[in-house]
């Protein structure tokens, strides 16, 4: 309890799934949270789920969108008093060929998924400054570690922010602003394509993930306990990306 004690946090993408968990720890353990999202239906019952806690607030907010990303950094000003952690979880993702990806679909995929990480690494720099520093968590995936089929357009934002993570890093390093990126496996939200829970079979440890697990990542992250983790790459996926596992094992494996 109380690991982010005095923390003003902002979760994009938290109406649902995985932000929505995030959200949850963070005001567990004491912070504040700004949570954001395009749908408002969504995002306010997740806030009201808190339990009516002052401690957080929900923004209608587009990631893409430059100009709103002030307004979510002005709230997080006015109510909380600053931002000490960004959460870019917000996230799009459709499975598509290479050969039948239209550039609209890549277009939708890029300004969410890399533009709204970009604008949002922008848009807290100096507030963190004036803070002394503050950390970056930027949601990647799995695949944007490795290649997956179907993933041409989604895993080329997702190794994007791998890398825009890493210099972020470098950039931001002497600021005291720390930057990490998350590659979560399957995890079990309204993301996922119907079925997908039929992946536990090809996961060493024999489950997908559920938000709850990625939450608990978050926090560190968030927290103090990582103050010299900054340029990391974390996979959090029952060790998918460990190798493969299926074909070793139906070859005759225990
Ligand atoms: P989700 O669809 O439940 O949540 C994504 C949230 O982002 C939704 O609430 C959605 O409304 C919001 N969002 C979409 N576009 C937005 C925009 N333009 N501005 C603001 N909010 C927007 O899925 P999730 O699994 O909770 O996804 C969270 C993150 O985790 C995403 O970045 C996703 O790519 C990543 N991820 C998910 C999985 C998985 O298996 N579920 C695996 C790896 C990575």
């Amino acid at each position: 309890m109380n690991r982010l004690e005095g923390k003003v946090v902002i979760v994009t993408g938290g109406a649902r799934g995985q932000g929505a968990a995030h959200a949850r720890r963070i005001v567990e353990e004491g912070g504040s949270v700004v949570v954001t999202d395009v749908l408002v239906d969504d995002g306010e019952a997740s806030v009201k789920a808190l339990g009516g806690t002052e401690r957080a607030v929900f923004v209608r907010h587009d990631v893409s969108d430059r100009s709103q990303w002030a307004a979510v950094v002005a709230t997080a000003v006015s109510q909380f008093g600053g931002v000490d952690v960004l959460v870019n979880n917000a996230g799009i993702h459709h499975i598509t060929l290479i050969e039948d990806e239209t550039l609209d679909g890549l277009r939708q995929l890029v300004d969410v998924n890399l533009v709204g990480v970009f604008l949002g690494i922008q848009a807290v720099i100096e507030p963190m400054r004036q803070r002394g520093g503050g950390s970056i968590v930027n949601i990647s995936s799995l695949a944007g570690l490795e290649g997956f089929w179907g993933h041409g357009a989604y895993g080329a934002t997702k190794w994007a922010v791998r890398g825009l993570s890493k210099t972020a890093a470098i950039e931001l390093g002497p600021s005291g602003i720390r930057v990490n990126s998350i590659h979560p496996g399957v995890i079990d939200t309204a993301m996922l394509p119907p079925g997908a829970g039929a992946a536990a079979a090809t996961i060493p440890l024999q489950r997908i993930g559920a938000p709850a697990d990625v939450a608990e990542l978050v926090v560190y992250l968030a927290s103090d306990e990582s103050s010299f983790v900054s340029g990391a790459e974390i996979a959090i996926d029952g060790g998918s990306g460990a190798g493969p596992f299926n074909p070793m094992r139906s070859a005759g494996g225990k």
